[in-house]
């Protein structure tokens, strides 16, 4: 917030965390606190022993598992959960996962209203969120729903730790870009605003300590708070630029999201660091650096992130194509939406040029 007389509209949005080491074992108390008894457990396939774990502690309490969950929600996938919980007559969801589980869960309760207890494993912060998303005939079609927002959120550390270290960075780069972007945001205010700085502080600490030590429980548990914080920035102000170029590199490109978010971020960032200093000063100041550019450059490398698109498989030849995706309809932005600027800024990306 750079003025000195403030003037926001802030809606907070309702959240229970449950925050903790062990606290899954707490998952019987929270399902019952909800009024539920038939909790159905999504996960992936991958994940099929974490659901289990779960399952078996709520005993009575839980009518099945689902292990369909698969990236960016396809509507086929979403069709069958939702005939597979109708038909268990599901009265609750336990989504135990990254973004993409919790994707799932939040398709059911968009039609059914059936409440989500969400279990995040990763960091990109999708359980703080009333966003949905569902991929339709290769169209990833997006939108804003109170029902999908989960009703309670365990956090805890012991889930996470068998992330990969590769996986773990770019997840929690991934949550950093949310909080970063809240920064400046057109609707930010004073409190999204302590919160994002405390949440890139808290995961920047968290994911150095997990490239040292990859079950360094404070670590996990840093970055889980973290999570939490820059997962709750992105729930509730407007996303710029960066989300906009990821959101298209994603969608039309395939490239994979979390990584996508990690190579991007600190060009967004030099793009807009002249239209938002007090932005720039804060996220430099969370994580330890001169400028937020090159200081969010140098932490992916240091992390061990790709730090260029042309690593994970965007051609120089699609810089074009992606700035009219990215141009036709463009997201608010701090800085004024330049063709010439961002045709530079895509191609410091695909090179990963360090800003300066
Ligand atoms: P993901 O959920 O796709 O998970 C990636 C893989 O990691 C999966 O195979 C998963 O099973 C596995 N995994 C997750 N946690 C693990 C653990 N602790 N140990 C071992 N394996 C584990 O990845 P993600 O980055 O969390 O989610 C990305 C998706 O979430 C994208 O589709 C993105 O658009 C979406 N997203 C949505 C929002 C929102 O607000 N709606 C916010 C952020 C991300």
């Amino acid at each position: 917030m750079n003025s000195t007389q403030p003037s926001f509209v802030y809606t907070a949005q309702p959240a229970r965390v449950v925050f903790g080491r062990g606290t899954l074992a707490q998952l019987p108390q929270e399902v019952q606190a909800l009024g539920a008894s038939r909790a159905l457990v999504l996960c992936t396939p991958e994940q099929r022993q974490q659901a289990q774990l779960a399952a078996d502690m709520l005993g009575t309490l839980s009518v099945g598992i689902f292990d369909g969950a698969q990236m960016h929600v396809p509507i086929e996938g979403a069709r069958r959960a939702r005939a597979y919980s109708a038909s268990l007559g599901a009265d609750c969801m336990v989504a135990i996962g990254g973004g993409s589980t919790i994707g799932l869960g939040k398709a059911i309760a968009l039609e059914s209203s059936v409440p989500i207890i969400a279990v995040p494993t990763t960091y990109a912060g999708s359980e703080m969120t009333p966003i949905y998303g569902i991929t339709e005939d290769n169209l990833k079609k997006t939108g804003r729903d109170l029902r999908v927002l989960p009703k309670t959120v365990l956090y805890d550390p012991d889930l996470s730790v068998g992330l990969p270290v590769r996986m773990s960075m770019v997840s929690g780069m991934n949550a950093i870009a949310h909080a970063a972007e809240g920064l400046y945001a057109k609707d930010g205010n004073p409190v999204m605003s302590l919160m994002a700085e405390e949440g890139i502080r808290a995961m920047a600490a968290g994911l150095r300590g997990v490239a040292a030590q990859s079950d360094d429980l404070a670590a996990r548990s840093d970055c889980l708070y973290g999570a939490w914080l820059c997962g709750s920035v992105l729930g509730h102000v407007g996303m710029a630029l960066h989300h906009k170029l990821c959101h298209t590199l994603g969608g039309t490109f395939n490239l994979p999201h979390a990584e996508t978010h990690t190579i991007v971020l600190p060009h967004a960032m030099a793009y807009n660091s002249k239209a938002a200093p007090e932005a720039m000063r804060r996220v430099a100041r969370a994580i330890g650096a001169d400028t937020a550019p090159a200081g969010l450059f140098d932490l992916a490398k240091d992390l061990g992130a790709p730090t260029a698109l042309k690593d994970i498989g965007f051609k120089e030849s699609d810089i074009e194509q992606a700035l009219n995706v990215a141009l036709a309809n463009p997201y608010w932005n701090p800085a004024p939406i330049e063709a010439e600027r961002v045709r530079e800024l895509l191609n410091n990306a695909w090179a990963g040029r360090r800003p300066t």
